[in-house]
């Protein structure tokens, strides 16, 4: 299995060294790691500037030095993006090279999508965030995955939500674009952790998803501790399941490629007792 969203001491919110994560993988069967430490761009985010280019390789030569053997390690990013910071993200990644890009919207006009699900109404909410995600399906090819799509669902459980009714003529374009472009989404587990309780995005949007042609999702946790590494990766593989998935995406040579889930499952050493 992999575990493709996770973040360290190259991002401002994570205290957790490579080489930790390099352990706990080996220990539970994780055979890659994409490391995806944030870039930011955004004026309203502190921590934009954090994340150095130089470091953070120097931290993936170590660790594929020491766990190369055991482990797949990409170096990878969660690159944040919007339409005014398209041309500072086009000008930071122009001349550097990562094995595998998730992009995220988080920002809407300075503010955090995960604060706003708290005081604007769902319809509201992503309507400005699906004109942003319209935006990079159709203008950028810097990435391989969307981030944690429906993001407002990990801070509000029901107004978090994307109205799939209301927004279903603008979601097909999207998703027409991304299976056009061979994008997927990263399916992340960290709001099967709060009150949503069900990875992003969920069942109904994966199936979607797939009626439009969409072929690849990865799975991720959005960990930024050891103990969240990895978790709830059999959540996602049943989500994926019920939406009529039997495939979950993995980087070879630079690009997406779809595996059947029985075989990644084969290796993992956690608990998965529905799936037994
Ligand atoms: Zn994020
Ligand atoms: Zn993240």
């Amino acid at each position: 299995m992999y575990e493709y969203h996770t973040h360290t001491t190259n991002s401002p919110d994570s205290r957790v060294k490579m080489p930790e994560y390099c352990e706990r993988a080996i220990e539970i069967g994780i055979e890659e790691i994409a490391f995806t430490d944030h870039i930011d761009h955004d004026p309203a985010d502190r921590t934009r500037g954090h994340n150095k280019y130089p470091a953070y390789m120097a931290d993936i030569a170590a660790c594929r030095e020491q766990y190369g053997d055991r482990l797949t390690i990409l170096a990878a990013a969660e690159v944040d993006w919007n339409r005014k910071t398209a041309p500072d993200v086009r000008a930071y990644l122009a001349d550097k090279a990562f094995d595998f890009i998730i992009c995220s919207v988080h920002w809407i006009n300075g503010e955090y999508l995960g604060e706003r699900a708290l005081n604007h109404p769902s319809i509201e909410l992503y309507r400005q965030y699906l004109d942003e995600i319209e935006a990079l399906v159709t203008t950028e090819d810097f990435f391989h995955v969307i981030g944690h799509f429906d993001l407002g669902k990990r801070y509000e459980a029901v107004n978090g939500r994307i109205d799939l009714d209301h927004n279903r003529t603008q979601l097909g374009r999207i998703f027409d674009a991304m299976a056009a472009h061979g994008k997927g989404f990263d399916l992340n587990t960290s709001a099967v952790r709060a009150a949503a309780n069900e990875p992003m995005p969920g069942p109904d949007i994966l199936r979607l998803f797939r009626e439009h042609g969409g072929e690849h999702v990865t799975i991720g946790s959005d960990t930024h501790m050891v103990s969240t590494f990895g978790t709830n990766i059999d959540v996602a593989v049943l989500t994926l399941r019920d939406a009529g998935w039997t495939t979950v995406s993995h980087i070879e040579n630079g690009r997406l490629v779809a595996v059947p889930l029985e075989r990644v499952m084969d290796a993992l050493r956690i608990a998965t007792p529905t799936f037994a």
